[in-house]
């Protein structure tokens, strides 16, 4: 078989999580949480289960949720989208990014992509022979360097892929990210693709900046979100896209001959949850105490955070522990104190490495009091 990707091997998510689980480590590596989701939503779901809400969705989704989505865009971010061409329900987050790039990528194109990189996209660009642009953000902050992707600007630009909350690194993108977003793609013929999975999980009171906001952005753009991630569930693999109707109504071109529809009842079941807006407005400071907790918690170690804004994760240095390279560490870290993390060269397709692991904060109290009793334990 010739490979369509040669060079992908596991996903660091995977080896990360099959150490943890044989070890009985405490998996702070992997980005789920370990504590229940919200019962009324499992009730909800039940519910529609049980009233017989068992056969194929609409292709586009069920029609109650795509309409109190359209509400709730329209409530945080002021974005007037139709519920009819504009939203897509998906099976995940993943997928919608998948989706959306493989319906505009051709052979050829440059997608310009900032590491480090949740592990999907540049998999996702290659299978479409197309090819990753790969910017670094700058270290330790995370930023994007504007003036870089002025520079890496070819005629052959298709597409330009954002992620905020940021995966791994917690960074956000703030209101003058965007304003030069917009002079850069403005009278261009260059695609967005942002990556909102971490929409909610956002800290500090910072609004988050959705391109939702811009409606010039938007007209470009493909939005991803996931239900998994922001409602405790990520098993559940349920997300959505949002677009242009004119892109959108080639996205379901994909999608409709790849999964066709996604699973019914919860669709009926978040539909219903949704209506409530604290299901949302709560999650920010929900993560945000678990964040706080943890940092307070590491402080009695020899890691060093770095500031986490949103998503739920936070990197934190290991330079005074010891100059291994990160996989190196993480593994040990593992093995020796069983607690996994995910080192982050991972999601640099150089393997750039900054000696930083990732710890997902996701977690109840007592798990993440066990880690940190662990970790303390690393001179
Ligand atoms: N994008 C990012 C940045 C993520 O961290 C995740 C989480 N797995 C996803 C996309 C995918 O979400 P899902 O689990 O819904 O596919
Ligand atoms: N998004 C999750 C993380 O970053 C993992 C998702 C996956 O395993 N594919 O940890």
């Amino acid at each position: 078989l010739a490979s369509k990707l040669p060079q992908v091997g596991t996903t660091i998510f995977t080896v990360m999580s099959s150490l943890a689980a044989e070890l009985g480590a405490v998996n702070l590596g992997q980005g789920f949480p370990d504590f229940p989701m919200s019962d009324e939503l499992v009730s909800l779901v039940s519910k529609a289960m049980r009233e017989g809400h068992n056969q194929y969705a609409h292709m586009s989704g069920v029609a109650a949720l795509r309409e109190v989505l359209a509400a709730k865009i329209a409530d945080l971010y002021g974005a007037i989208v139709s519920p009819d061409t504009q939203i897509t329900i998906t099976p995940g987050g993943t997928y919608a990014i998948y989706t959306a790039l493989t319906t505009v990528l051709q052979p050829g194109d440059e997608v310009i992509v900032f590491e480090p990189a949740y592990d999907s996209y540049i998999p996702n660009i290659v299978i479409n022979g197309a090819v990753p642009v790969r910017i670094d953000l700058h270290f330790p902050d995370y930023r994007i360097d504007w003036d870089r992707v002025r520079q890496k600007i070819t005629p052959r630009t298709r597409m330009i892929m954002l992620n905020s909350p940021h995966n791994p690194t917690g960074a956000i993108l703030r209101p003058e990210d965007m304003q030069q977003l917009r002079s850069i793609v403005e009278g261009t013929k260059i695609f967005i693709h942002s990556d909102e999975v971490y929409e909610h999980l956002i800290f500090d009171g910072i609004p988050h900046q959705s391109i939702l906001r811009y409606p010039d952005l938007l007209e470009r753009a493909f939005v991803s979100f996931s239900f998994g991630k922001v409602y405790h569930c990520t098993g559940w693999k349920l997300g959505y896209s949002v677009s242009s109707p004119t892109l959108m109504q080639e996205f379901r071109k994909v999608h409709q001959f790849n999964c066709f529809s996604c699973h019914t009842p919860s669709q009926v079941g978040l539909a219903e949850f949704l209506r409530d807006k604290t299901s949302y407005l709560s999650l920010g400071a929900f993560l945000q105490q678990k964040r706080d907790y943890f940092e307070k918690l590491m402080a009695g170690t020899k890691f060093t955070p770095l500031p986490s804004y949103g998503s739920y994760f936070q990197l934190y240095k290991y330079d005074r522990i010891s100059d291994e390279p990160d996989k190196d560490f993480a593994i040990r870290i593992t093995k020796e104190y069983g607690v996994a993390s995910i080192p982050v060269s991972a999601f640099y397709q150089s393997g750039k490495d900054h000696r930083v692991v990732r710890f997902c904060f996701a977690k109840k109290q007592e798990t993440l009091e066990k880690a940190a009793e662990r970790l303390q334990k690393i001179k």
